[in-house]
């Protein structure tokens, strides 16, 4: 493969060259300008042999205007890149309809087969707008907007799994109608979220329509077909529709808080003896229109690290008789039974619906 490294800025505070923890490597970012046919047939985690890290490609097609998309940002969520091979398979000896920007992420995490790697920042939460700019993760996130910004870009695809039971959604961090167009490509469920920040849509947002997709669970071929038919459906597309998208288009949701369970604390969800003891089918609530009431399990006294989206003083949980209960109606995305999840990212998120002008509605029972 014909490497191009792209031009970077390794002006560190202290004016190290960039290293990344785990890798006996520099870390910076490749370009390649094709994805040879031997990629197509590599699984996630064999990655690493192939490439040096994280990866970007610029694949040339039809149309003008670029599909950015990312994949393995998350190293065990696998969906997006079984997906984009399958798309370049479809495409094999014929011009692409648009041009695709694709960046492979995480490819030392795809490898462990883990989420991110102990020492490594969370490629997810390193992009423009971090709270760590200062990080190698951050350096060449900025690095990948860099390229995105000289580029014509249509729209961006960030690709996912989770780890609890979910539908399959689309994320946005704009409720533009172009923003909303691209995820109803998707499904018609559809989240918006401002926390938390770092997070590839927010970065992409800035350039172009932009959603986060989450296809379920890794594994799973139904997520990969679905991701599949998003990409075909956005390289296939000539622009997005004039109309605007109208309310009963779309399910809208605003994540208003995220749900994290302190470092030091302990959690089971099979009642064995901890601060907190979900009830095991916690996340089977996702998605659910929940009354204040409904419980998450019991605690010892311990309460919930809860980040609000919004400044408003108000208590998320009722922590009366040893029950962790919700304090007010709520419909719950992501809370998921693997405490692996639950250390490396949060509980879950609380939402609720919003209409198109982003103003909380009732909630409808079903
Ligand atoms: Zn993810």
């Amino acid at each position: 493969m014909e490497q191009d490294k792209l031009e970077q800025d390794k002006s560190t505070a202290d004016g190290a060259e960039l290293a990344s923890p785990g890798l006996d490597r520099p870390f910076s970012l490749a370009a390649y300008d094709h994805v040879p046919d031997a990629l197509l047939d590599v699984p996630a985690p064999e990655l690493w042999r192939h490439l040096p890290g994280p990866t970007l490609f610029n694949l040339p097609g039809r149309q003008t205007g670029t599909l950015f998309l990312s994949v393995l940002l998350h190293g065990n969520e696998d969906t997006g890149w079984r997906a984009i091979q399958t798309v370049l398979k479809r495409a094999r000896g014929r011009p692409l309809p648009r041009s695709i920007l694709l960046f492979v992420g995480n490819v030392a995490a795809a490898k462990a087969g883990v989420r991110t790697r102990p020492g490594q920042h969370d490629y997810n939460r390193a992009w423009p707008g971090t709270a760590d700019p200062r990080t190698p993760e951050a350096a060449v996130m900025r690095d990948v907007v860099a390229v995105a910004q000289r580029t014509a870009l249509f729209a961006s695809i960030d690709i996912h799994n989770n780890t609890g039971n979910n539908p399959h959604y689309a994320c946005v961090n704009s409720c533009d109608d172009d923003h909303l167009q691209l995820a109803r490509l998707f499904g018609r469920t559809v989240v918006y979220f401002e926390e938390p920040v770092g997070v590839q849509s927010a970065a992409l947002a800035r350039l172009c329509p932009a959603i986060t997709v989450e296809c379920g669970r890794p594994g799973i071929e139904a997520g990969v077909a679905h991701a599949v038919e998003l990409i075909e459906a956005a390289l296939a597309l000539q622009h997005f529709p004039d109309h605007p998208i109208g309310e009963a288009d779309i399910d809208l949701m605003r994540t208003f808080a995220i749900v994290k369970v302190p470092a030091d604390a302990t959690l089971s969800y099979d009642g064995s003896d901890a601060d907190f003891r979900f009830r095991p089918d916690l996340d089977h609530l996702n998605f659910a229109e929940l009354e204040a009431g409904v419980s998450f399990g019991t605690h010892a006294g311990r309460r919930l690290d809860v980040i609000a989206a919004d400044d408003a003083a108000t208590d998320y949980f009722d922590y009366s008789d040893g029950e962790i209960r919700l304090a007010q109606d709520a419909i719950p995305a992501m809370l998921t039974c693997d405490p692996n999840a639950v250390r490396l990212d949060c509980l879950g998120y609380l939402m609720h619906r919003i209409g198109r002008d982003g103003r909380r509605l009732a909630a409808m029972r079903r």
